[in-house]
């Protein structure tokens, strides 16, 4: 359909104050996870579901995760369902409702939990993570009722608990449990990253690999070093034989900023006390970042190789093994519907130009990836996000509305508009 530009940012911007009252009430229920000394989401839940009944959005059915380590025994899960004119295909927009705690205290300026209007701002825990994607999804659900149209796709609003601690009650639980929700030709959009002007679409994320490398050798007394094997020396020469990693791994892909594997020495735990000994045990670790196309298992080979080397030049005991390994899964392509709808949706309404990008972290979408789902996340931020005086700009919240509605209106089965 024929989207009415100037309409829909009329209507988004009419509902500022309605989502700024929105965003008041959800930052006033902390909803944290029992990890972070919190009892869960249901409160919040209780709030959402309330408020999507009194304006009549759609169906709201709760998918809940048993956890007995919350008073009610559950982490909702709240599914919100537009019908559209296809029923086998949706377009799904997931926020999550659990918040991180507010940290120091004294570093805020303000109540985290009372949140306060600053000018272009709202301040408050939760309000950009991930209350925007939440508040935002909801407004853009409220244009399409207003404006009467019924969409192409249906739409289906998922706000989720336990993001911020795994989501084993949250999305791990949908998949696992209500894998229906979900089918391979779904738009799916995750608005919990992006950049400050929403030219970021998030399409794919490289692996994760941190190796700790313990060397054993033989400890002794710095005036007699024959009489030792210096683990210190071992480690040193273990860290510069490292950097021909780069070279054994060279792909580049200029979709990932950086644009190539990486891989980092980063902590080295405590050897000997004194400077007149030599040390007889090192251990250090590497974090590395590595492109999707790369198999972990063969840069653990790579790793066992150099191991053998600094075994062989210095006579000590090298031991490498895993603290973290996470195979990425294959990217969401950059020609999908979702990706290719949001960069319409960007350029027709800010007139930017959106491109999709890879990132060295993990988000939520690799559980979708793995599944073979296509999903892009994407966000206008001030990543601002676990920080003291968080914060959500006010043209971001009307913005990502736009393009969010702009999905729901133009999303149809088989091609991208
Ligand atoms: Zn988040």
């Amino acid at each position: 359909m024929k989207v009415d530009v100037s309409n829909l940012k009329a209507r988004s911007e009419e509902y500022l104050p309605d989502m700024i009252a929105l965003q008041k009430k959800l930052t006033a229920i902390p909803a944290m996870g029992p990890e972070n000394g919190g009892d869960g989401e249901e409160e919040k839940a209780k709030a959402l579901a309330q408020y999507m009944e009194k304006e009549e959005l759609g169906d709201i059915e709760w998918l809940n995760a048993p956890d007995k380590r919350v008073s009610c025994g559950f982490r909702p899960n709240l599914l919100l369902r537009i019908p559209g004119k296809s029923t086998d295909r949706s377009l799904i927009i997931i926020s999550h409702m659990d918040v991180v705690p507010p940290g120091n205290l004294s570093l805020w300026d303000h109540d985290p939990f009372d949140m306060v209007i600053m000018e272009d701002r709202i301040v408050g825990r939760g309000v950009e993570d991930n209350q925007q994607g939440i508040v935002c999804s909801l407004h853009a659900a409220r244009i399409l009722k207003q404006l009467d149209i019924t969409p192409a796709l249906t739409v289906k609003l998922l706000f989720v608990a336990d993001e911020e601690t795994g989501s084993k009650k949250g999305l791990q639980f949908l998949l696992e449990e209500h894998p229906g929700l979900f089918k391979k030709d779904d738009l799916i959009l995750v608005p919990d990253y992006g950049n400050e002007d929403g030219t970021m679409i998030e399409v794919a994320e490289k692996s994760i690999l941190w190796v700790k490398v313990s060397i054993k050798g033989k400890q002794c007394h710095a005036s007699v070093p024959q009489k030792g094997k210096n683990t210190l020396r071992a480690t040193a020469h273990f860290i510069v034989e490292s950097e021909n990693l780069f070279k054994t791994f060279p792909e580049s892909d200029p979709m990932f900023r950086p644009p190539a594997s990486t891989f980092e020495p980063t902590k080295k735990e405590p050897n000997v006390e004194n400077i007149n000994t030599i040390p007889g045990e090192d251990t250090v670790y590497f974090d590395c970042r590595i492109l999707p196309c790369y198999d972990l298992e063969t840069v653990v080979d790579a790793f066992q190789k150099i191991a053998q080397k600094i075994e062989n030049d210095f006579g000590v005991v090298v031991n490498i093994s895993t603290e973290m390994y996470d195979q990425a899964a294959a990217p969401t392509p950059a020609d999908s519907p979702v990706v290719v709808n949001i960069a319409r949706a960007v350029k027709l309404l800010r007139d930017q130009e959106a491109q999709a990008c890879g990132i060295g972290g993990v988000t939520v979408a690799a559980h979708l990836r793995k599944r073979h789902l296509n999903v892009a996340v994407w966000q206008t931020i001030t990543k601002t996000a676990h920080q003291p005086n968080e914060y959500c700009l006010l043209k971001n919240m009307v913005m990502d509305t736009q393009v969010m509605a702009y999905l729901m209106m133009t999303s149809k089965p088989g091609v991208s508009t």
